[in-house]
């Protein structure tokens, strides 16, 4: 077996021992002589795997009772558009925080359902801090204020959630969901799709406050409704089965790992070692975002000198340390280091950068 160092920022590394059950289940699961992916969702195992999914997640982010979580499909995209559906009625208005690429999406797909307004943004500081967001600019009537957790591509990640006054605050948390404890009480719906830190796509986990299930929003078939699928456990129809199995068994290792504050722990262990790697190479490396916006999860950086990128990723990945080309709205190199990344990885790539340097430096 040869695995790779995986910086992918997603669909990303999963824990190993994640990996190694499921194969280890795949063809025989619980005694059933037969994979989680052929059983029907209706059957006692399976229902019994998906409420122990559940309450698990609820122990690690301590989710309280007034709030459902459901294991939805159609990607975090989909509900970029199906969260304004659900909470704004038709003419609604509804507030947004820009800090990159993937808020800009959440604005534009939601633009057919709601009317939608940017109330605080670091667009213009090209997206390397974080905006102030200011609760006396906020629209009283707004149904709802969005905010991105950590943008995936512009490395930027919001360590407490912005404030959002008596309007619910909506957080779209796939790229950094379960990196670190998170009060979920000073949210109305934290969603993630599942494809960085919970297990493969196809999945969307969503924690929703009770209440605003009972928000009207505008005429949509059941399917999409957040209070029909709450009321049917995420089984109006067919779930991910497979994603929610899986699902389970990473919540299962982290808890194993000591929950989420030994996570952060190794997360801010991780990312401290790989920014000091950047800030301390003279120049050689560099992250341009404001230090205390960083994120923990996602790490951008540029060579010098760009005529340098090609050599640099050829050679890396011939070290074994895959995918680390930035995406193309920042340019240079990526570093995911998702929780499954573990400290060898990231001390690899560290010596890997090092060594790099030094010789075209
Ligand atoms: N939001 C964030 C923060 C993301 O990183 C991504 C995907 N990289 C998305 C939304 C979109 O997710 P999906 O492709 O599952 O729709």
């Amino acid at each position: 077996m040869s695995r790779v160092w995986n910086f992918s920022a997603g669909p990303a590394a999963l824990p190993l021992e994640v990996l190694q059950q499921a194969q280890a289940d795949l063809l025989d699961w619980n005694g059933s002589g037969a994979s989680v992916m052929e059983l029907s969702h209706r059957g006692k195992p399976f229902m019994a795997m998906a409420a122990q999914a559940e309450a698990d997640l609820r122990e690690l982010l301590a989710i309280p009772a007034h709030y459902a979580v459901l294991f939805l499909q159609g990607g975090a995209t989909q509900h970029f558009a199906q969260i304004p559906m659900n909470l704004a009625a038709p003419g609604d208005r509804a507030d947004y925080v820009l800090t990159g690429h993937w808020s800009e999406k959440a604005v534009s797909e939601a633009g057919p359902y709601v009317q939608t307004r940017i109330v605080a943004s670091s667009k213009e500081q090209g997206y390397r801090c974080l905006p102030l967001v200011d609760t006396a600019a906020l629209d009283p009537d707004a149904a709802y204020l969005h905010y991105v957790a950590n943008e995936t591509i512009h490395g930027i990640e919001w360590r407490q959630p912005p404030p959002s006054g008596h309007l619910p605050l909506v957080a779209d948390m796939s790229s950094n969901i379960l990196s670190a404890p998170v009060d979920i009480e000073r949210h109305g719906i934290v969603y993630a799709g599942a494809q960085k830190n919970i297990g493969p796509s196809g999945l969307v986990v969503m924690i929703i406050r009770r209440d605003l299930l009972a928000r009207e929003g505008r005429p949509m078939a059941n399917v999409l409704r957040y209070r029909e699928q709450a009321a049917a456990d995420s089984m109006l129809n067919t779930p991910n089965t497979w994603g929610w199995y899986l699902a389970g068994l990473t919540f299962k290792w982290i808890l194993a790992q000591g929950g989420l504050a030994a996570i952060e722990a190794g997360n801010i262990r991780k990312s401290g070692l790989l920014y000091q790697a950047i800030d301390g190479s003279g120049g050689f490396y560099r992250n341009p975002v404001d230090p205390a916006a960083r994120s923990r999860m996602n790490v951008p950086f540029t060579l010098h000198d760009p005529a340098l990128d090609a050599l640099f990723l050829e050679q890396s990945a011939a070290a074994g340390l895959m995918a680390l080309k930035g995406h193309k709205a920042v340019g240079g190199m990526r570093a995911s280091i998702y929780n499954a990344v573990p400290l060898a990885a990231v001390e690899a790539l560290v010596a890997f950068m090092a060594e790099f340097a030094r010789r075209y430096g």
